[in-house]
Protein backbone atom coordinates (compact mmCIF):
# COMPACT_ATOMS: atom_id res chain seq x y z
CA UNK A 1 0.00 0.00 0.00
CA UNK A 2 1.75 3.46 -0.98
CA UNK A 3 2.00 6.06 1.43
CA UNK A 4 0.14 9.67 1.36
CA UNK A 5 2.46 12.51 1.00
CA UNK A 6 2.03 15.65 2.82
CA UNK A 7 0.58 18.85 1.58
CA UNK A 8 2.09 21.53 3.02
CA UNK A 9 -0.13 24.29 3.51
CA UNK A 10 -1.87 24.27 7.04
CA UNK A 11 -4.60 26.11 8.08
CA UNK A 12 -5.33 26.61 11.61
CA UNK A 13 -8.41 28.88 11.65
CA UNK A 14 -11.91 28.72 9.13
CA UNK A 15 -11.55 32.40 9.00
CA UNK A 16 -7.94 32.08 6.79
CA UNK A 17 -9.67 30.14 4.05
CA UNK A 18 -12.24 33.36 2.90
CA UNK A 19 -15.23 31.36 2.91
CA UNK A 20 -18.14 32.73 1.65
CA UNK A 21 -19.91 34.67 4.52
CA UNK A 22 -22.87 32.03 3.97
CA UNK A 23 -20.73 28.86 4.50
CA UNK A 24 -18.85 30.11 7.05
CA UNK A 25 -22.13 31.29 8.96
CA UNK A 26 -22.88 27.78 8.53
CA UNK A 27 -19.91 26.49 9.78
CA UNK A 28 -19.77 28.43 12.70
CA UNK A 29 -23.65 27.42 13.91
CA UNK A 30 -22.39 23.90 13.24
CA UNK A 31 -19.17 24.95 16.08
CA UNK A 32 -16.56 24.07 13.60
CA UNK A 33 -13.69 26.32 13.97
CA UNK A 34 -10.96 24.65 13.75
CA UNK A 35 -10.08 22.55 10.71
CA UNK A 36 -9.23 18.87 11.48
CA UNK A 37 -5.67 17.65 10.06
CA UNK A 38 -7.12 16.32 6.72
CA UNK A 39 -9.68 19.58 6.39
CA UNK A 40 -6.35 21.71 6.92
CA UNK A 41 -4.49 19.82 4.11
CA UNK A 42 -7.07 18.91 1.65
CA UNK A 43 -8.92 22.38 2.06
CA UNK A 44 -6.61 24.74 0.65
CA UNK A 45 -5.57 22.92 -2.15
CA UNK A 46 -9.33 22.11 -3.41
CA UNK A 47 -9.33 25.68 -3.46
CA UNK A 48 -6.91 26.47 -5.58
CA UNK A 49 -8.68 23.88 -7.80
CA UNK A 50 -6.63 21.02 -7.77
CA UNK A 51 -7.99 17.44 -7.99
CA UNK A 52 -7.28 16.00 -4.89
CA UNK A 53 -6.82 12.60 -3.00
CA UNK A 54 -7.03 12.21 0.27
CA UNK A 55 -6.61 9.54 2.57
CA UNK A 56 -8.65 9.34 5.53
CA UNK A 57 -11.04 7.23 7.65
CA UNK A 58 -14.38 8.39 8.84
CA UNK A 59 -13.91 10.28 11.74
CA UNK A 60 -10.98 12.20 10.59
CA UNK A 61 -13.70 15.22 9.21
CA UNK A 62 -13.12 14.15 5.35
CA UNK A 63 -16.91 15.02 5.00
CA UNK A 64 -16.48 19.10 5.46
CA UNK A 65 -12.85 18.50 3.77
CA UNK A 66 -14.40 17.90 0.51
CA UNK A 67 -17.91 19.33 1.12
CA UNK A 68 -16.66 23.05 2.28
CA UNK A 69 -14.69 23.62 -1.08
CA UNK A 70 -17.03 22.12 -3.05
CA UNK A 71 -20.06 24.33 -1.73
CA UNK A 72 -17.40 27.30 -2.30
CA UNK A 73 -17.16 26.27 -5.68
CA UNK A 74 -20.61 25.78 -6.33
CA UNK A 75 -21.41 29.50 -4.86
CA UNK A 76 -18.66 30.96 -7.46
CA UNK A 77 -20.16 29.13 -10.21
CA UNK A 78 -23.79 29.13 -10.56
CA UNK A 79 -23.85 27.31 -13.63
CA UNK A 80 -22.17 24.21 -12.30
CA UNK A 81 -23.50 21.34 -9.96
CA UNK A 82 -21.79 18.60 -7.92
CA UNK A 83 -21.78 14.65 -7.59
CA UNK A 84 -20.96 12.52 -4.54
CA UNK A 85 -20.64 9.07 -4.76
CA UNK A 86 -20.58 6.76 -1.36
CA UNK A 87 -20.45 3.05 -0.88
CA UNK A 88 -23.72 2.91 1.32
CA UNK A 89 -26.58 4.02 1.52
CA UNK A 90 -26.44 5.27 5.53
CA UNK A 91 -22.73 7.32 4.17
CA UNK A 92 -24.62 8.65 1.65
CA UNK A 93 -27.12 9.54 3.73
CA UNK A 94 -24.52 11.55 6.83
CA UNK A 95 -22.94 13.39 4.04
CA UNK A 96 -26.46 14.86 2.66
CA UNK A 97 -27.05 16.09 6.22
CA UNK A 98 -23.80 17.48 6.83
CA UNK A 99 -24.60 19.13 3.24
CA UNK A 100 -28.06 20.30 4.54
CA UNK A 101 -26.65 22.07 7.07
CA UNK A 102 -23.46 23.76 5.27
CA UNK A 103 -26.22 25.15 2.85
CA UNK A 104 -28.45 26.58 5.59
CA UNK A 105 -27.50 29.70 4.35
CA UNK A 106 -27.46 29.45 0.72
CA UNK A 107 -31.18 27.69 0.35
CA UNK A 108 -30.60 27.96 -3.61
CA UNK A 109 -27.77 25.09 -3.37
CA UNK A 110 -30.19 22.31 -2.98
CA UNK A 111 -29.28 18.50 -2.77
CA UNK A 112 -30.90 15.30 -3.21
CA UNK A 113 -29.84 11.91 -1.73
CA UNK A 114 -30.21 9.22 -4.42
CA UNK A 115 -29.99 5.77 -3.41
CA UNK A 116 -31.07 2.39 -3.23
CA UNK A 117 -34.15 0.74 -1.05
CA UNK A 118 -36.50 3.85 -1.44
CA UNK A 119 -39.10 4.84 -4.09
CA UNK A 120 -37.51 6.51 -7.66
CA UNK A 121 -40.65 9.10 -7.73
CA UNK A 122 -39.86 11.21 -4.50
CA UNK A 123 -36.05 10.92 -6.18
CA UNK A 124 -37.21 12.00 -9.58
CA UNK A 125 -39.41 14.70 -8.15
CA UNK A 126 -36.95 16.15 -6.43
CA UNK A 127 -34.01 16.63 -9.25
CA UNK A 128 -37.07 18.32 -11.43
CA UNK A 129 -37.05 20.55 -8.66
CA UNK A 130 -33.62 21.89 -9.85
CA UNK A 131 -30.57 20.66 -7.34
CA UNK A 132 -27.15 21.63 -7.37
CA UNK A 133 -25.57 18.81 -5.30
CA UNK A 134 -26.34 14.87 -6.01
CA UNK A 135 -25.36 12.45 -3.10
CA UNK A 136 -25.64 8.77 -4.32
CA UNK A 137 -24.97 5.08 -3.94
CA UNK A 138 -23.63 4.38 -7.51
CA UNK A 139 -25.89 1.27 -8.27
CA UNK A 140 -29.59 3.59 -7.96
CA UNK A 141 -27.45 6.59 -9.73
CA UNK A 142 -27.00 4.26 -12.71
CA UNK A 143 -30.50 3.48 -12.83
CA UNK A 144 -31.43 6.80 -12.75
CA UNK A 145 -28.99 7.26 -15.96
CA UNK A 146 -30.59 4.50 -17.50
CA UNK A 147 -34.06 5.85 -17.26
CA UNK A 148 -33.05 9.15 -18.16
CA UNK A 149 -34.11 10.71 -15.36
CA UNK A 150 -31.23 12.67 -14.14
CA UNK A 151 -28.64 14.36 -16.27
CA UNK A 152 -25.24 15.07 -14.97
CA UNK A 153 -24.20 17.30 -18.18
CA UNK A 154 -23.42 20.45 -15.71
CA UNK A 155 -21.39 18.52 -13.06
CA UNK A 156 -18.10 20.18 -12.27
CA UNK A 157 -17.44 18.92 -8.84
CA UNK A 158 -16.79 14.94 -8.58
CA UNK A 159 -16.65 13.34 -5.18
CA UNK A 160 -15.79 9.87 -4.62
CA UNK A 161 -15.94 8.96 -0.95
CA UNK A 162 -14.62 5.95 0.57
CA UNK A 163 -13.34 4.98 -2.78
CA UNK A 164 -11.66 1.73 -1.59
CA UNK A 165 -14.80 0.69 0.25
CA UNK A 166 -16.87 1.04 -3.33
CA UNK A 167 -14.45 -1.17 -4.80
CA UNK A 168 -14.57 -3.69 -2.57
CA UNK A 169 -18.15 -3.82 -3.20
CA UNK A 170 -17.86 -4.45 -6.70
CA UNK A 171 -19.10 -0.72 -7.84
CA UNK A 172 -15.74 -0.33 -10.11
CA UNK A 173 -18.30 -0.74 -13.40
CA UNK A 174 -21.17 1.55 -12.09
CA UNK A 175 -18.10 4.21 -11.27
CA UNK A 176 -17.00 3.82 -14.58
CA UNK A 177 -20.34 4.13 -16.13
CA UNK A 178 -21.37 7.51 -14.17
CA UNK A 179 -18.04 9.23 -14.41
CA UNK A 180 -18.11 8.38 -18.74
CA UNK A 181 -21.14 10.47 -18.80
CA UNK A 182 -19.26 13.80 -16.77
CA UNK A 183 -17.65 16.72 -18.81
CA UNK A 184 -14.35 15.97 -18.72
CA UNK A 185 -13.73 19.54 -17.54
CA UNK A 186 -13.96 19.26 -13.72
CA UNK A 187 -12.60 19.05 -10.29
CA UNK A 188 -12.43 15.53 -8.79
CA UNK A 189 -12.00 15.17 -5.41
CA UNK A 190 -11.47 11.34 -3.80
CA UNK A 191 -11.58 9.98 -0.45
CA UNK A 192 -10.39 6.27 0.90
CA UNK A 193 -9.63 4.89 4.18
CA UNK A 194 -6.69 2.77 2.04
CA UNK A 195 -5.10 3.56 -0.73
CA UNK A 196 -3.87 -0.16 -2.67
CA UNK A 197 -3.10 -0.16 -5.86
CA UNK A 198 -6.65 0.09 -8.10
CA UNK A 199 -7.36 3.33 -6.02
CA UNK A 200 -4.02 4.43 -7.64
CA UNK A 201 -5.13 3.22 -10.74
CA UNK A 202 -8.59 4.44 -10.29
CA UNK A 203 -7.03 8.07 -9.46
CA UNK A 204 -4.83 7.68 -12.48
CA UNK A 205 -8.04 7.20 -14.72
CA UNK A 206 -10.58 9.74 -13.48
CA UNK A 207 -7.91 12.77 -12.13
CA UNK A 208 -5.86 15.09 -13.32
CA UNK A 209 -2.42 15.42 -11.50
CA UNK A 210 -3.75 14.99 -7.77
CA UNK A 211 -2.37 16.50 -5.07
CA UNK A 212 -2.05 13.66 -2.46
CA UNK A 213 -2.98 14.63 1.30
CA UNK A 214 -3.57 12.73 4.72
CA UNK A 215 -4.87 12.71 7.84
CA UNK A 216 -1.65 10.70 8.97
CA UNK A 217 -0.89 7.05 9.68
CA UNK A 218 -4.21 5.45 8.27
CA UNK A 219 -3.73 2.16 9.77
CA UNK A 220 -3.56 2.46 13.31
CA UNK A 221 -6.66 3.33 15.09
CA UNK A 222 -7.58 6.44 17.12
CA UNK A 223 -4.91 6.95 20.02
CA UNK A 224 -8.65 8.02 22.22
CA UNK A 225 -9.66 4.62 22.02
CA UNK A 226 -9.13 2.17 24.96
CA UNK A 227 -8.55 -1.21 23.82
CA UNK A 228 -9.27 -4.18 25.51
CA UNK A 229 -9.72 -8.29 25.11
CA UNK A 230 -11.98 -11.03 26.82
CA UNK A 231 -10.64 -14.25 26.24
CA UNK A 232 -13.74 -16.84 26.24
CA UNK A 233 -15.55 -19.75 25.39
CA UNK A 234 -18.09 -19.52 22.43
CA UNK A 235 -20.83 -21.02 25.23
CA UNK A 236 -19.75 -18.35 27.21
CA UNK A 237 -19.96 -15.49 24.92
CA UNK A 238 -23.59 -14.59 25.47
CA UNK A 239 -22.66 -14.34 29.43
CA UNK A 240 -19.71 -12.15 29.06
CA UNK A 241 -21.73 -9.51 26.70
CA UNK A 242 -24.00 -9.23 29.34
CA UNK A 243 -22.02 -9.14 31.94
CA UNK A 244 -19.89 -6.01 29.64
CA UNK A 245 -23.01 -4.38 29.18
CA UNK A 246 -23.85 -3.91 32.58
CA UNK A 247 -20.57 -2.70 33.85
CA UNK A 248 -20.32 -0.02 30.98
CA UNK A 249 -22.05 3.19 30.79
CA UNK A 250 -23.25 4.59 27.73
CA UNK A 251 -24.13 3.77 24.32
CA UNK A 252 -22.87 0.58 23.09
CA UNK A 253 -22.11 -0.15 19.19
CA UNK A 254 -22.01 -4.51 19.21
CA UNK A 255 -20.45 -5.91 16.05
CA UNK A 256 -21.74 -9.61 14.94
CA UNK A 257 -20.37 -11.14 11.94
CA UNK A 258 -24.04 -12.25 10.62
CA UNK A 259 -27.45 -10.88 9.35
CA UNK A 260 -29.29 -14.24 11.06
CA UNK A 261 -26.49 -13.42 14.71
CA UNK A 262 -27.52 -9.95 14.60
CA UNK A 263 -31.12 -10.53 14.82
CA UNK A 264 -30.78 -13.65 17.54
CA UNK A 265 -28.47 -10.86 19.82
CA UNK A 266 -30.89 -7.98 19.17
CA UNK A 267 -34.05 -10.31 20.56
CA UNK A 268 -31.66 -12.08 23.01
CA UNK A 269 -30.76 -8.20 24.44
CA UNK A 270 -34.28 -7.43 24.24
CA UNK A 271 -35.69 -10.20 26.35
CA UNK A 272 -33.45 -9.68 28.51
CA UNK A 273 -34.66 -5.76 29.25
CA UNK A 274 -31.63 -4.18 26.88
CA UNK A 275 -32.67 -0.67 24.58
CA UNK A 276 -31.21 -2.01 21.64
CA UNK A 277 -31.91 -1.76 18.13
CA UNK A 278 -30.09 -3.49 15.03
CA UNK A 279 -29.02 -2.68 11.44
CA UNK A 280 -27.78 -4.76 8.33
CA UNK A 281 -28.24 -5.44 4.85
CA UNK A 282 -31.37 -7.32 5.31
CA UNK A 283 -33.28 -4.94 7.05
CA UNK A 284 -35.37 -2.16 4.78
CA UNK A 285 -34.53 1.35 4.21
CA UNK A 286 -36.90 2.48 6.36
CA UNK A 287 -36.13 0.06 9.00
CA UNK A 288 -32.64 1.14 8.86
CA UNK A 289 -33.14 4.63 9.02
CA UNK A 290 -35.38 4.18 12.15
CA UNK A 291 -33.43 2.17 14.30
CA UNK A 292 -30.11 4.55 13.24
CA UNK A 293 -32.23 7.49 14.24
CA UNK A 294 -33.73 6.12 17.28
CA UNK A 295 -29.96 4.83 18.49
CA UNK A 296 -28.76 8.40 17.52
CA UNK A 297 -31.52 10.22 19.66
CA UNK A 298 -30.73 8.37 22.69
CA UNK A 299 -33.82 5.69 22.13
CA UNK A 300 -31.68 2.73 22.39
CA UNK A 301 -28.54 2.38 23.86
CA UNK A 302 -27.47 -0.49 22.17
CA UNK A 303 -26.85 -0.85 18.57
CA UNK A 304 -26.07 -4.32 16.65
CA UNK A 305 -24.57 -4.25 13.26
CA UNK A 306 -22.84 -5.88 10.65
CA UNK A 307 -19.79 -4.82 8.76
CA UNK A 308 -21.37 -3.59 5.57
CA UNK A 309 -24.56 -1.72 7.49
CA UNK A 310 -22.12 -0.17 10.16
CA UNK A 311 -19.50 1.44 7.49
CA UNK A 312 -19.10 4.83 8.03
CA UNK A 313 -21.37 5.22 10.78
CA UNK A 314 -21.06 8.77 12.63
CA UNK A 315 -22.71 8.82 16.03
CA UNK A 316 -20.62 10.98 18.47
CA UNK A 317 -21.52 9.57 21.27
CA UNK A 318 -20.74 5.92 21.21
CA UNK A 319 -18.40 5.08 24.11
CA UNK A 320 -18.01 1.11 23.29
CA UNK A 321 -17.30 -0.30 20.52
CA UNK A 322 -17.69 -4.44 21.17
CA UNK A 323 -16.52 -6.98 18.55
CA UNK A 324 -18.34 -9.95 19.81
CA UNK A 325 -17.47 -12.08 16.66
CA UNK A 326 -14.47 -11.01 15.30
CA UNK A 327 -13.79 -8.96 11.71
CA UNK A 328 -12.70 -10.91 8.72
CA UNK A 329 -9.54 -8.18 8.29
CA UNK A 330 -7.27 -5.57 10.40
CA UNK A 331 -8.68 -2.91 8.42
CA UNK A 332 -12.57 -3.94 9.32
CA UNK A 333 -11.03 -4.02 12.86
CA UNK A 334 -9.80 0.13 12.74
CA UNK A 335 -12.92 0.84 11.07
CA UNK A 336 -15.32 -0.93 13.84
CA UNK A 337 -13.40 0.70 16.37
CA UNK A 338 -13.23 4.36 14.76
CA UNK A 339 -16.70 4.22 15.37
CA UNK A 340 -16.35 5.18 19.04
CA UNK A 341 -13.85 8.07 20.23
CA UNK A 342 -15.30 10.83 17.07
CA UNK A 343 -13.64 14.03 17.06
CA UNK A 344 -11.76 13.62 19.62
CA UNK A 345 -14.07 12.04 22.29
CA UNK A 346 -12.74 8.99 24.43
CA UNK A 347 -14.05 5.87 23.62
CA UNK A 348 -13.39 2.27 24.62
CA UNK A 349 -13.26 -1.31 22.45
CA UNK A 350 -13.67 -4.57 23.36
CA UNK A 351 -13.16 -7.82 22.05
CA UNK A 352 -14.28 -11.08 22.40
CA UNK A 353 -11.66 -13.93 21.44
CA UNK A 354 -12.57 -17.29 21.75
CA UNK A 355 -9.82 -20.40 21.04
CA UNK A 356 -10.67 -20.35 17.13
CA UNK A 357 -9.99 -16.73 16.94
CA UNK A 358 -6.87 -16.40 18.54
CA UNK A 359 -4.71 -16.73 15.15
CA UNK A 360 -7.21 -13.85 13.95
CA UNK A 361 -6.68 -12.03 16.79
CA UNK A 362 -2.74 -12.05 16.42
CA UNK A 363 -2.61 -11.48 12.95
CA UNK A 364 -5.09 -8.28 13.95
CA UNK A 365 -3.19 -7.00 16.97
CA UNK A 366 -0.03 -7.24 15.07
CA UNK A 367 -1.35 -4.66 12.36
CA UNK A 368 -2.71 -1.95 14.92
CA UNK A 369 0.53 -2.55 16.39
CA UNK A 370 -0.36 -3.79 20.01
CA UNK A 371 0.79 -6.87 19.55
P1 LIG B 1 -16.38 12.68 9.37
O1 LIG B 1 -15.01 12.06 9.38
O2 LIG B 1 -16.58 13.60 8.22
O3 LIG B 1 -17.46 11.63 9.49
O4 LIG B 1 -16.50 13.63 10.68
C1 LIG B 1 -16.42 13.11 11.97
C2 LIG B 1 -17.09 14.00 13.01
O5 LIG B 1 -16.31 15.17 13.25
C3 LIG B 1 -18.48 14.49 12.64
O6 LIG B 1 -19.30 14.36 13.79
C4 LIG B 1 -18.28 15.94 12.29
O7 LIG B 1 -19.44 16.71 12.56
C5 LIG B 1 -17.14 16.34 13.19
N1 LIG B 1 -16.29 17.40 12.60
C6 LIG B 1 -15.72 17.40 11.39
N2 LIG B 1 -14.95 18.49 11.21
C7 LIG B 1 -15.02 19.21 12.35
C8 LIG B 1 -14.43 20.45 12.77
N3 LIG B 1 -13.59 21.13 12.00
N4 LIG B 1 -14.71 20.88 14.01
C9 LIG B 1 -15.54 20.18 14.82
N5 LIG B 1 -16.13 18.99 14.48
C10 LIG B 1 -15.88 18.51 13.25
Amino acid sequence: MSPCNHWETLVKNFNELNLPKQLSAALAAMKYETPTPIQAKAIPAAMEGRDVMGCAQTGTGKTAAFSIPLITGLIANPQKTALILAPTRELAAQIADVLRQMTAKTPDIRSVLIIGGEAMGPQIRAVSRGVRIVVATPGRLVDHLQQGTISLKSVGYLVLDEADRMLDMGFAPQINKIVGTLPKERQTLLFSATLPQEITRLASKYMKQPVSVSAGENTRPAKAILQKMVETTHPKKGEILLSELTARQGSVLIFVRTKRGADRMAKMLFTRGFEATLIHGGRSQRQRFVALDGFRKGRYRILVATDVAARGLDVPHIAHVINYDLPQTAEDYVHRIGRTARAGAQGEALALVTPEDRGQWRMISRHVGNA
